[in-house]
């Protein structure tokens, strides 16, 4: 039975069989892995999941499609279906007695793409990997590197914590409703101790946030609210960086060195 999709939760359903194998054979599952899926919808993923793993978590936040999300798992003993929003799914808790990290996969709601890889990287010590389909500009955005025009903070949070990697674009016609926009498969590898060395995280990321605010500015200008601005200079010498430098520019080691010098 198929319920009337709800545009509100990002309900596009992947209904290609030939992307859904592709999908799952990119997840290089190992039948030791616990899985969780986020937004499994009518669990056509969920059973090729199931199929490859050791057990798979299947989280849903919509109670009608739970109910034939359960209708069309039967008989699987290793799928366990979770009528949960993510945003609030404490992973910590409910893998607590776990030894070895799960992985994360999923077609996941559009609408709530950037907070729900917050959450996760909140748990990052639970995870190894991710395994992500997202809307192909977004994914973009998150592997961008220094110097491109689509880097930004989101970039720099993401690539702290992980290793991500586009790894194929998947055509919207390939969903039902169709959406807007192509998507990919994104996978972020986390990462066992994040990507440069910071003193203090919450800084790092202050100062990053603040850089981007003001794109177009340099670096002098964006940053004359954190940084004292006698410190700059010393900075600009010490990593041989040119003061009309542009925050785009900088690479996450060159934010480390500069939060660090604060
Ligand atoms: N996995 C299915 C597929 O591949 O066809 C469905 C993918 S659809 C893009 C996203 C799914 O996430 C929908 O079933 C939707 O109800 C569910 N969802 C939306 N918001 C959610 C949330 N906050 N937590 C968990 N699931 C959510």
């Amino acid at each position: 039975m198929h319920v009337k999709p709800k545009k509100g939760l990002g309900q596009n359903f992947l209904f290609d069989k030939n992307i859904q194998r592709k999908l799952v054979a990119s997840y290089n599952l190992k039948a030791r892995d616990h899985v969780l899926e986020i937004g499994a919808g009518y669990g056509e993923l969920t059973k090729l999941v199931a199929d490859n793993a050791a057990f798979v978590y299947a989280l849903e936040i919509d109670p009608e499609l739970c109910k034939t999300l359960r209708d069309n798992t039967k008989g699987y003993s290793n799928i366990e279906i979770i009528n949960q929003d993510i945003l609030i799914f404490n992973l910590k808790r409910y893998f607590s007695k776990f030894k070895n990290k799960i992985k994360v996969v999923g077609n996941i709601p559009y609408y709530i793409t950037t907070p729900i890889i917050g959450h996760l990287l909140k748990y990052r010590n639970k995870i190894e990997t991710v395994f992500i389909t997202v809307q192909k500009e977004f994914a973009k955005r998150i592997v961008a590197n220094a110097g491109s025009k689509e880097y930004g903070s989101f970039s720099c949070f993401v690539q702290y914590y992980s290793i991500p990697k586009i790894l194929f674009f998947i055509k919207k016609g390939s969903f039902s409703p169709i959406p807007k926009v192509d998507s990919c498969l994104l996978e972020l590898k986390i990462r066992q101790v994040p990507a440069v060395n910071v003193k203090d995280e919450e800084l790092f990321f202050k100062v990053i946030r603040a850089s981007f605010n003001k794109r177009r500015k340099t670096l002098r200008n964006s940053l004359d609210s954190i940084v004292p601005l006698q410190k700059l200079p010393e900075f600009f010498k010490k990593y041989g960086i040119d003061v009309n430098i542009r925050p785009e520019d900088l690479t996450l080691k060159d934010f480390a060195h500069l939060a660090n010098s604060i």
